[in-house]
């Protein structure tokens, strides 16, 4: 089994991460990093490069690292992917050379496999049956194992990525004797940890979610027509081209797509909600929905609880931008304490990858976020973020908005302490790097000089979600892992608790 090399050309070295969250763009971002968006359209008679351009750019923010997207023609693939940003990724001239009735699109941010562009996705690989394109947004926690059995069947792996393992799975399946369905099942049995992924074969599309629905993945339809449809990781890709939210692809589920319209297999024996929580927080763009309502919509209901657990006495209150926005508007609804912006967000700074130079760092110029001083001037400020990784962006914001005049800067988390490494997808640190692993509240709050320091409670935060507490993964604040993660892996982040594994 040979996997397919892009034929493109090449536009090296704009792999930098993109941060979005840290003052610098230079800098190591403070937060944790979407893993991958996902997407694909079955739509013949319609231009499905270009409509899968304009998903995977509803999708960025889950991926700024490479783009990639793998077209069909009935006869032939054509992909194009490389690092960078969707829009640096492909131009008119290259969409238009991609023709096909069904499309595949990746974005991504590395977490298993180095940022490298043999990496990006999709991964193409060649069966008995003709080749197909996969699209992974998760990760896998038995990648070693599985890469292994693969390796004694001579799979010749091109790179290091758990994505290219679940396409060879599928691969060794179909050339075993299996069709694309019963091949795809085959292969899904085999992996262990997240996996919303999106196959295109010459047979049809394939949208297939793990047993727990870690990673999102939603149906679209296009245009009312029963033959068009569209998957994606979240709805924003599917309203940027007008296609209607159909359903969620419900965890340890197949959905195959073809001429004859959509079918559905439930393929994992006790499958169960565990979708991460952390989508709902933060990952998730907030116009995206999850449980039939924008994630904005729980946000705010956030703040509100965040409100109702640790209101101080505050002149005004202002979100981190842009995430802890809709969280500090719902604190403000629910405490009755002015909402004020009092950072601007230099929202193309992201799009350079020039260093600042040194002279700038040494004065503090702030590229991302700037302060409004005269909003903030001689106020008590209450200022919400989603979460806390590190801490080292957080004592910047306090230390800029005390030089823009507040008078004392009250920070408030609209989720519980990051205690946790994650295993599933999201790059977080090891253990003894995230910050709440290793400090009290007090502590924390000392160390970024706030005036005060209170966290959401992981009550509050399962219970705005409206749903069954249960059906969330929420590992990262409480080390339950709802998926076991083998003891090698697990003793690579968790550096705090060696003993006990
Ligand atoms: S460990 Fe945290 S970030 Fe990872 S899937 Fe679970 S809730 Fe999400």
């Amino acid at each position: 089994m040979d996997f397919y090399q892009p034929t493109s050309g090449s536009m090296q070295d704009v792999s930098h991460s993109m941060d979005m969250r840290s003052l610098h763009p230079s800098e190591p971002s403070d937060k944790q990093e979407e893993a991958c968006g996902v997407f694909g359209i079955y739509a013949p008679a319609e231009d499905v490069a270009k409509l899968t351009y304009f998903g995977l750019y509803a999708l960025q923010h889950r991926g700024q690292e490479s783009a990639g997207i793998a077209t069909f023609d009935g006869t032939t693939i054509h992909l194009h992917k490389e690092m960078g940003l969707v829009s640096q990724v492909f131009n008119e001239s290259i969409l238009q050379q991609m023709p096909g009735r069904m499309a595949v699109g990746h974005t991504r941010y590395s977490t298993t496999g180095s940022s490298r562009v043999v990496n990006a996705q999709p991964a193409v690989v060649e069966t008995r049956l003709g080749s197909f394109a996969l699209a992974h947004n998760g990760n896998l926690v038995n990648t070693k194992a599985l890469r292994d059995e693969l390796l004694q069947r001579q799979c010749n792996f091109n790179t290091t990525t758990d994505s290219e393992a679940i396409a060879f799975a599928i691969a060794e399946a179909v050339n075993d004797g299996e069709d694309w369905l019963d091949g795809a099942i085959t292969a899904c049995k085999r992996c262990h940890g997240a996996f919303s992924l999106v196959v295109g074969t010459p047979a049809g599309l394939m949208g297939v979610r793990d047993p727990n629905g870690i990673r999102p993945l939603v149906i679209g339809t296009l245009g009312n027509n029963p033959h068009r449809y569209v998957l994606a990781s979240e709805t924003c890709g599917l309203d940027i081209i007008g296609a209607e939210y159909l359903r969620d692809v419900e965890p340890g589920e197949l959905v195959w797509i073809t001429e004859a319209g959509i079918a559905s297999y439930h393929w994992a024996q006790e499958p169960q909600r565990k979708l991460c929580i952390f989508e709902m927080i933060y990952f998730a763009r907030p116009d995206s929905l999850m449980h039939n309502e924008s994630l904005y919509t729980y946000r705010l209901r956030l703040g509100r609880q965040l409100a109702k657990e640790s209101l101080v006495a505050a002149d005004m209150v202002m979100g981190v931008p842009d995430s802890g926005i809709p969280a500090a508007i719902g604190f403000s609804q629910a405490s009755g304490i002015p909402y004020a912006e009092g950072l601007i967000k230099n929202r193309y700074v992201g799009r350079t990858f020039i260093q600042p130079t040194q002279m700038m760092r040494e004065s503090g110029i702030k590229m991302k976020l700037n302060p409004l001083r005269d909003v903030l001037a001689g106020k008590r400020v209450i200022i919400v973020d989603d979460s806390i990784v590190r801490g080292t962006t957080s004592r910047k914001l306090v230390k800029t908005l005390r030089e823009a005049g507040a008078t004392e800067v009250h920070m408030r988390i609209s989720s519980p302490p990051v205690t946790h490494p994650c295993f599933y997808g999201i790059d977080t640190d090891n253990q003894d790097q995230l910050i709440a692993a290793t400090k009290s509240v007090e502590e924390i709050g000392k160390q970024i000089e706030v005036d005060s320091l209170a966290y959401l409670s992981w009550e509050g935060m399962l219970l705005a979600t409206g749903e069954d507490p249960n059906s969330f993964c929420s590992a990262c604040f409480t080390g339950d892992y709802p998926v076991a993660v083998p003891e090698p892996l697990k003793r690579s982040k968790l550096m705090l608790e060696k003993s006990s594994v």
